[in-house]
Protein backbone atom coordinates (compact mmCIF):
# COMPACT_ATOMS: atom_id res chain seq x y z
CA UNK A 1 0.00 0.00 0.00
CA UNK A 2 1.18 3.76 -0.63
CA UNK A 3 2.39 5.59 2.48
CA UNK A 4 1.77 8.83 0.18
CA UNK A 5 -1.06 11.28 0.93
CA UNK A 6 -3.48 9.76 -1.16
CA UNK A 7 -5.96 13.22 -0.56
CA UNK A 8 -3.37 15.23 -3.32
CA UNK A 9 -5.15 13.40 -6.06
CA UNK A 10 -7.74 16.40 -7.74
CA UNK A 11 -9.89 13.50 -9.44
CA UNK A 12 -10.54 11.65 -6.37
CA UNK A 13 -10.55 14.74 -3.83
CA UNK A 14 -12.34 17.53 -5.01
CA UNK A 15 -11.17 19.95 -2.39
CA UNK A 16 -7.67 19.82 -3.79
CA UNK A 17 -8.64 20.28 -7.72
CA UNK A 18 -8.20 23.84 -7.56
CA UNK A 19 -4.36 23.39 -5.87
CA UNK A 20 -3.27 19.86 -7.05
CA UNK A 21 -2.30 19.47 -10.71
CA UNK A 22 -2.47 16.05 -12.83
CA UNK A 23 -0.84 15.15 -15.89
CA UNK A 24 -2.02 12.27 -18.42
CA UNK A 25 1.41 10.63 -19.80
CA UNK A 26 0.47 9.00 -23.37
CA UNK A 27 2.19 6.00 -23.68
CA UNK A 28 -0.63 3.48 -24.32
CA UNK A 29 -1.58 3.96 -27.43
CA UNK A 30 -3.11 0.23 -28.14
CA UNK A 31 -6.44 -0.63 -26.87
CA UNK A 32 -7.47 -4.09 -26.48
CA UNK A 33 -11.76 -3.74 -26.51
CA UNK A 34 -13.68 -0.97 -29.01
CA UNK A 35 -16.20 0.62 -27.09
CA UNK A 36 -18.62 2.15 -29.29
CA UNK A 37 -17.90 5.39 -28.16
CA UNK A 38 -14.39 5.70 -28.75
CA UNK A 39 -12.59 7.53 -31.53
CA UNK A 40 -8.86 7.93 -30.72
CA UNK A 41 -7.06 10.90 -33.14
CA UNK A 42 -3.48 11.64 -32.12
CA UNK A 43 -2.03 14.74 -33.09
CA UNK A 44 -5.23 16.84 -32.73
CA UNK A 45 -5.05 20.36 -30.40
CA UNK A 46 -8.61 21.29 -31.41
CA UNK A 47 -10.54 18.68 -29.17
CA UNK A 48 -10.42 18.10 -25.53
CA UNK A 49 -12.21 14.63 -24.50
CA UNK A 50 -10.56 11.43 -23.57
CA UNK A 51 -8.57 9.33 -26.41
CA UNK A 52 -7.42 13.02 -27.80
CA UNK A 53 -3.50 13.43 -27.53
CA UNK A 54 -0.82 15.51 -29.49
CA UNK A 55 1.18 12.90 -29.79
CA UNK A 56 2.03 9.00 -27.99
CA UNK A 57 5.19 9.01 -25.76
CA UNK A 58 7.85 6.02 -25.25
CA UNK A 59 8.99 5.42 -21.24
CA UNK A 60 11.79 6.93 -21.39
CA UNK A 61 10.49 10.36 -23.39
CA UNK A 62 7.16 10.31 -21.05
CA UNK A 63 10.21 10.55 -18.26
CA UNK A 64 12.07 13.53 -19.60
CA UNK A 65 8.26 15.14 -20.70
CA UNK A 66 7.12 14.91 -17.07
CA UNK A 67 10.89 16.66 -15.89
CA UNK A 68 10.02 19.41 -18.18
CA UNK A 69 6.40 19.70 -17.37
CA UNK A 70 7.34 19.85 -13.53
CA UNK A 71 9.47 22.61 -13.99
CA UNK A 72 6.69 24.76 -16.11
CA UNK A 73 3.42 23.51 -13.57
CA UNK A 74 4.84 22.63 -9.93
CA UNK A 75 0.93 22.04 -8.49
CA UNK A 76 1.46 18.86 -10.14
CA UNK A 77 1.01 15.64 -8.05
CA UNK A 78 -0.17 13.24 -10.09
CA UNK A 79 1.12 11.51 -12.69
CA UNK A 80 -1.99 9.33 -14.62
CA UNK A 81 -2.13 7.10 -17.78
CA UNK A 82 -5.28 7.16 -19.51
CA UNK A 83 -4.19 6.37 -22.84
CA UNK A 84 -5.03 6.81 -25.70
CA UNK A 85 -5.73 3.25 -25.37
CA UNK A 86 -5.32 1.02 -22.73
CA UNK A 87 -2.64 0.92 -20.13
CA UNK A 88 -2.88 -3.01 -20.02
CA UNK A 89 -3.00 -3.34 -23.67
CA UNK A 90 0.51 -1.64 -23.15
CA UNK A 91 1.91 -3.35 -20.18
CA UNK A 92 5.79 -2.98 -20.67
CA UNK A 93 5.48 0.50 -21.45
CA UNK A 94 3.36 1.44 -19.12
CA UNK A 95 5.09 -0.53 -15.95
CA UNK A 96 8.18 0.81 -17.40
CA UNK A 97 6.63 4.37 -17.50
CA UNK A 98 6.12 3.97 -14.12
CA UNK A 99 9.61 2.43 -12.98
CA UNK A 100 11.12 5.46 -14.27
CA UNK A 101 8.59 7.85 -12.12
CA UNK A 102 9.26 6.18 -9.08
CA UNK A 103 12.89 6.84 -9.61
CA UNK A 104 13.01 10.23 -10.51
CA UNK A 105 9.95 11.44 -9.21
CA UNK A 106 9.24 9.52 -5.83
CA UNK A 107 6.95 12.13 -4.18
CA UNK A 108 4.55 12.10 -6.64
CA UNK A 109 1.52 10.04 -7.07
CA UNK A 110 0.87 7.74 -9.46
CA UNK A 111 -2.22 6.58 -11.46
CA UNK A 112 -3.64 4.37 -14.37
CA UNK A 113 -7.05 4.25 -16.21
CA UNK A 114 -8.11 1.38 -17.72
CA UNK A 115 -10.90 -1.01 -19.10
CA UNK A 116 -10.04 -3.99 -16.61
CA UNK A 117 -10.01 -6.34 -19.39
CA UNK A 118 -6.14 -6.65 -18.99
CA UNK A 119 -5.23 -5.77 -15.84
CA UNK A 120 -5.08 -9.07 -13.76
CA UNK A 121 -2.05 -10.59 -14.33
CA UNK A 122 -0.23 -6.75 -13.37
CA UNK A 123 -2.37 -6.08 -9.91
CA UNK A 124 1.08 -6.88 -8.15
CA UNK A 125 3.36 -4.96 -10.54
CA UNK A 126 0.70 -2.10 -9.72
CA UNK A 127 0.75 -2.52 -6.38
CA UNK A 128 4.67 -2.50 -6.17
CA UNK A 129 5.00 0.31 -7.92
CA UNK A 130 2.99 2.48 -5.71
CA UNK A 131 0.25 2.81 -7.93
CA UNK A 132 -1.90 4.64 -5.41
CA UNK A 133 -5.33 5.09 -7.58
CA UNK A 134 -6.56 3.06 -10.46
CA UNK A 135 -9.84 3.85 -12.48
CA UNK A 136 -11.88 0.84 -13.90
CA UNK A 137 -14.72 1.93 -16.60
CA UNK A 138 -17.28 0.13 -16.21
CA UNK A 139 -20.22 0.88 -17.83
CA UNK A 140 -22.77 -2.12 -17.69
CA UNK A 141 -22.67 -5.03 -15.02
CA UNK A 142 -24.89 -6.98 -17.57
CA UNK A 143 -23.78 -8.58 -20.62
CA UNK A 144 -27.11 -7.99 -22.60
CA UNK A 145 -26.00 -4.64 -22.47
CA UNK A 146 -22.68 -4.41 -22.26
CA UNK A 147 -23.10 -6.14 -25.67
CA UNK A 148 -24.48 -2.76 -26.84
CA UNK A 149 -21.61 -0.82 -25.42
CA UNK A 150 -18.91 -2.77 -26.86
CA UNK A 151 -18.05 -3.99 -30.31
CA UNK A 152 -15.33 -6.50 -29.20
CA UNK A 153 -13.21 -7.46 -26.92
CA UNK A 154 -9.92 -9.19 -27.35
CA UNK A 155 -8.19 -11.90 -25.16
CA UNK A 156 -4.84 -12.70 -26.28
CA UNK A 157 -5.49 -13.41 -29.78
CA UNK A 158 -8.74 -14.42 -29.59
CA UNK A 159 -11.79 -11.99 -30.25
CA UNK A 160 -15.19 -11.75 -28.48
CA UNK A 161 -17.88 -9.77 -29.43
CA UNK A 162 -21.89 -9.60 -28.56
CA UNK A 163 -22.37 -10.75 -24.72
CA UNK A 164 -19.60 -13.12 -24.51
CA UNK A 165 -16.96 -10.72 -24.85
CA UNK A 166 -19.45 -8.38 -22.50
CA UNK A 167 -19.26 -11.10 -19.99
CA UNK A 168 -15.43 -11.50 -20.36
CA UNK A 169 -14.56 -8.33 -19.79
CA UNK A 170 -17.29 -7.91 -17.08
CA UNK A 171 -15.87 -10.72 -15.17
CA UNK A 172 -12.38 -8.90 -15.12
CA UNK A 173 -13.06 -5.90 -14.31
CA UNK A 174 -15.16 -7.20 -11.12
CA UNK A 175 -12.00 -8.74 -10.30
CA UNK A 176 -9.83 -6.01 -10.75
CA UNK A 177 -11.81 -4.14 -8.14
CA UNK A 178 -11.83 -7.12 -5.61
CA UNK A 179 -7.69 -7.24 -6.57
CA UNK A 180 -7.08 -4.06 -6.30
CA UNK A 181 -8.65 -3.00 -2.80
CA UNK A 182 -7.05 -6.19 -1.04
CA UNK A 183 -3.95 -4.47 -2.10
CA UNK A 184 -4.70 -1.05 -0.07
CA UNK A 185 -5.42 0.61 -3.49
CA UNK A 186 -8.11 3.60 -4.33
CA UNK A 187 -10.69 2.75 -6.80
CA UNK A 188 -12.71 4.70 -8.99
CA UNK A 189 -15.08 3.39 -11.39
CA UNK A 190 -16.29 5.33 -14.19
CA UNK A 191 -19.30 4.70 -15.86
CA UNK A 192 -20.21 6.57 -19.01
CA UNK A 193 -24.12 7.80 -19.30
CA UNK A 194 -25.38 6.69 -22.68
CA UNK A 195 -28.73 7.53 -22.94
CA UNK A 196 -31.29 4.77 -24.43
CA UNK A 197 -28.57 2.32 -23.81
CA UNK A 198 -27.20 2.33 -19.82
CA UNK A 199 -28.83 5.26 -18.17
CA UNK A 200 -31.49 3.03 -16.42
CA UNK A 201 -28.94 0.18 -15.33
CA UNK A 202 -26.40 2.61 -13.80
CA UNK A 203 -27.62 2.60 -10.47
CA UNK A 204 -26.97 -1.28 -10.66
CA UNK A 205 -23.63 -0.78 -11.57
CA UNK A 206 -23.36 1.37 -8.76
CA UNK A 207 -24.62 -0.97 -6.30
CA UNK A 208 -22.29 -3.87 -7.70
CA UNK A 209 -19.14 -2.59 -7.16
CA UNK A 210 -19.70 -0.49 -4.11
CA UNK A 211 -20.39 -3.76 -2.61
CA UNK A 212 -16.66 -5.13 -4.48
CA UNK A 213 -15.15 -2.05 -2.45
CA UNK A 214 -15.04 0.43 -4.87
CA UNK A 215 -14.22 4.13 -3.56
CA UNK A 216 -15.76 6.48 -5.86
CA UNK A 217 -18.05 6.35 -8.99
CA UNK A 218 -17.93 8.66 -11.75
CA UNK A 219 -20.65 9.18 -14.15
CA UNK A 220 -19.22 10.52 -17.19
CA UNK A 221 -21.96 11.56 -19.89
CA UNK A 222 -21.02 10.27 -23.45
CA UNK A 223 -19.36 12.76 -25.53
CA UNK A 224 -21.15 11.64 -28.96
CA UNK A 225 -17.73 11.67 -31.69
CA UNK A 226 -17.60 11.49 -34.85
CA UNK A 227 -16.84 8.23 -36.88
CA UNK A 228 -18.37 6.22 -33.94
CA UNK A 229 -21.52 4.10 -33.78
CA UNK A 230 -22.69 5.86 -30.95
CA UNK A 231 -22.42 9.23 -32.74
CA UNK A 232 -26.13 10.26 -33.20
CA UNK A 233 -26.73 9.28 -29.26
CA UNK A 234 -27.95 12.95 -27.83
CA UNK A 235 -25.66 13.62 -25.37
CA UNK A 236 -26.95 13.38 -21.68
CA UNK A 237 -27.80 17.07 -20.09
CA UNK A 238 -27.88 17.73 -16.23
CA UNK A 239 -31.53 16.80 -16.21
CA UNK A 240 -29.88 13.20 -16.91
CA UNK A 241 -27.12 13.25 -14.74
CA UNK A 242 -28.07 14.74 -11.60
CA UNK A 243 -30.81 12.47 -10.49
CA UNK A 244 -28.74 9.76 -11.44
CA UNK A 245 -25.72 10.86 -9.40
CA UNK A 246 -27.93 11.30 -6.37
CA UNK A 247 -29.83 7.89 -6.30
CA UNK A 248 -25.79 6.02 -7.24
CA UNK A 249 -25.34 8.37 -4.15
CA UNK A 250 -27.21 6.11 -1.97
CA UNK A 251 -24.41 3.43 -2.54
CA UNK A 252 -21.06 5.10 -3.19
CA UNK A 253 -19.66 8.38 -3.09
CA UNK A 254 -20.22 10.51 -6.72
CA UNK A 255 -17.04 12.19 -8.37
CA UNK A 256 -18.99 15.96 -9.56
CA UNK A 257 -16.19 17.58 -11.42
CA UNK A 258 -14.77 15.29 -13.75
CA UNK A 259 -13.36 17.31 -17.13
CA UNK A 260 -13.04 14.34 -19.94
CA UNK A 261 -9.78 15.42 -19.91
CA UNK A 262 -7.76 14.34 -23.04
CA UNK A 263 -5.01 11.29 -22.77
CA UNK A 264 -2.59 14.43 -22.76
CA UNK A 265 -4.13 16.35 -19.93
CA UNK A 266 -2.14 18.74 -17.81
CA UNK A 267 -2.09 20.83 -15.20
CA UNK A 268 -5.49 21.87 -12.65
CA UNK A 269 -8.35 20.38 -13.10
CA UNK A 270 -10.44 23.67 -14.38
CA UNK A 271 -7.23 24.92 -15.98
CA UNK A 272 -5.70 22.29 -18.74
CA UNK A 273 -2.77 22.92 -20.43
CA UNK A 274 -2.60 20.52 -22.68
CA UNK A 275 -3.01 22.46 -25.62
CA UNK A 276 -0.04 25.52 -24.35
CA UNK A 277 2.77 22.02 -23.55
CA UNK A 278 1.29 20.42 -26.89
CA UNK A 279 4.96 21.43 -28.41
CA UNK A 280 6.52 20.26 -25.46
CA UNK A 281 5.60 16.67 -25.74
CA UNK A 282 5.78 16.66 -29.22
CA UNK A 283 9.37 17.56 -28.85
CA UNK A 284 9.87 14.97 -25.95
CA UNK A 285 8.41 12.46 -28.68
CA UNK A 286 10.45 13.47 -31.93
FE1 LIG B 1 -11.38 3.65 -26.34
FE2 LIG B 1 -10.82 3.39 -23.75
FE3 LIG B 1 -12.82 1.98 -24.84
FE4 LIG B 1 -10.28 1.41 -25.44
S1 LIG B 1 -11.27 1.25 -23.44
S2 LIG B 1 -11.98 1.56 -26.89
S3 LIG B 1 -9.36 3.46 -25.44
S4 LIG B 1 -12.71 4.23 -24.60
FE1 LIG C 1 -9.90 13.48 -13.53
FE2 LIG C 1 -12.08 13.17 -15.07
FE3 LIG C 1 -9.89 14.27 -16.05
FE4 LIG C 1 -9.85 11.69 -15.45
S1 LIG C 1 -11.09 12.66 -17.04
S2 LIG C 1 -8.24 13.22 -15.03
S3 LIG C 1 -11.23 11.68 -13.65
S4 LIG C 1 -11.15 15.10 -14.38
Amino acid sequence: MSSKDTTKHPCFNKETAGSCGRVHLPVAPKCNIQCNYCNRKYDCVNESRPGVTSGVLKPFQAAEYMDKVLEKEPRITVAGIAGPGDPFANPTEVLETMRLLNQRHPELLFCLSSNGMGILPYLDDIAELGVSHVTITISAVDPVIGAQIYSWVKDGNVVYRGEKGAEILLDRQLKAIKGLKERGIVVKVNSIVIPGVNEEHLVEVAKVVSALGADIQNMIPIKPTQDTPFAEVPEPGKETVLPLRKEAGEYISQMTHCKRCRADAVGLLGNDQSVALCGTLKACAS
